[in-house]
């Protein structure tokens, strides 16, 4: 798992921050790449996989220079949660989700009733795996894993994903052409690894093929088996924002487990003031600290955690599903005074940086390095400090600084791979 999890993080990254470490690799040797291949090939056809399959899957292909760009020029960039979440959990996906929820109440009632998971998580994950369907990744998978099993130092990890990979070709579930995905691997409206695909996705819609690209209802109830496989249990909550008493200094942490009863003792009480409610051991999530918001989080937050393990994540998806419920963002602000922006206002400051003839490409919502590099540079310009950060404070500045423009455009699927 731990393996898968990186990898997931890492699928990610696309979103926001790569972790550095998973970056560091040499680069195949052009004349390494045909002796590789072939040792792959010796291992597949040992595994089961057909020399047919193999030579179709691996005809012509060669490493993905991107990747190995990657490797060598992506900068370690961490996000505030702030930012992370108000890129993944804004006004647009909450709308987006709801639409799609009315859309596939049938096939997400028939996940609810077969595998116990609540709806609404299954529809936050699938918001933010892949916002929906529409942002699976664009790269082939067979190249990708190739050359992730040809160079870096997780060899082993990519070559077990890439055998796997063969082998959802030769059971004819997904079609090559259609299988695309993320850099590392994470693929379809779930982005499950390969490994992970083959242990847990699902044939929901009855078609005979376990389909997470093409099919909504296997995207979904696949989703809901996987929630069901790392531990959900029907019918609890995932946990709630809390109020901690003034100057709290206690024990924290989502593995810090406590009874509820042991929690109230300290003086953290519900956001109205009430005895906080909930069964079994509970953890005290604090993503920014005593002074942010603070959640009382059970055994459900955990399921949701295993999908990717990262806190940020799983508060992501619980907060997502919240949203879909009809609920309202967090009552106690971030400890910042240079709040985090959504995508609509994302791409209103990259057109704004355009209008001030920073090439940035297109306005897509997504923060990357060159976006980064011309907030910065306006940041200068305009005596803020400069954090690259697609902020509150430098949207306001924008605006500021050119009051005659910076429509922002329509929502358009951006690219990603
Ligand atoms: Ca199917």
């Amino acid at each position: 798992m731990s393996g898968m999890r990186r990898a997931m993080v890492w699928a990610l990254g696309a979103l926001g921050a790569l972790p550095a470490a998973l970056l560091v690799a040499t680069p195949v040797a052009a004349s390494d790449w045909p002796a590789c291949v072939k040792e792959l090939r010796t291992i597949a056809t040992g595994k089961g996989v057909t020399a047919q399959v193999f030579d179709t899957a691996l005809a012509g292909v060669q490493p993905d220079p991107d990747i190995l760009k990657a490797f060598d020029s992506q900068p370690e960039f961490t996000i505030p949660i702030w930012d992370y979440l108000s890129g993944l959990v804004d006004d647009e996906r909450v709308a987006d989700g709801r639409r799609l929820m009315d859309q596939w109440a049938a096939v997400l009632a028939q996940a609810e009733q077969k595998f116990g998971v609540d709806r609404f998580v299954i529809a936050a994950v699938w918001g933010v795996e892949s916002d929906y369907g529409r942002i699976m990744g664009r790269r082939e998978l067979v190249r990708s894993l190739t050359t992730l099993s040809c160079s870096g130092r997780r060899q082993a990890f990519f070559r077990a994903e890439l055998l796997e990979t063969l082998r959802i070709l030769q059971s004819g579930d997904i079609p090559a052409a259609a299988l695309v995905g993320s850099w590392a691997g994470a693929f379809g409206q779930t982005q499950f690894m390969p490994s992970t695909y083959q242990r847990l996705a699902i044939d929901f819609d009855g078609d005979g093929r376990r389909d997470i690209i093409g099919s909504v209802p296997d995207a979904l109830g696949s989703t809901a088996n996987y929630l069901r496989r790392a531990g959900w249990v029907t019918g609890q909550p995932w946990g709630y924002e809390v109020r901690l008493p003034p100057g709290y200094g206690g024990p924290a942490g989502r593995r810090t487990k406590q009874s509820i009863a042991q929690w109230s003792e300290l003086g953290i009480r519900q956001l109205d003031g009430s005895p906080l409610s909930g069964n079994g051991p509970a953890g005290l999530l604090l993503p920014a600290g005593a002074k942010g918001p603070a959640f009382i989080v059970f055994r459900n937050f955990d399921a949701i955690f295993a999908y990717n393990a990262a806190e940020s994540y799983a508060l992501s998806i619980a907060h997502l599903a919240d949203r879909l419920r009809g609920g309202g963002s967090f009552a106690t602000p971030w400890p910042t005074d240079d709040p985090g922006i959504g995508r609509a206002e994302r791409r209103e400051v990259q057109q704004r940086l355009l209008d001030r003839g920073f090439d940035i490409g297109t306005p897509d919502g997504i923060i990357g390095a060159r976006t980064r590099a011309a907030i910065s540079a306006f940041q200068a310009s305009a005596g803020l400090p400069q954090d690259g950060r697609a902020g509150r404070r430098v949207l306001q500045a924008l605006r500021a600084a050119t009051p005659a423009s910076g429509q922002a455009p329509a929502a358009v699927p951006p690219p990603k791979g």
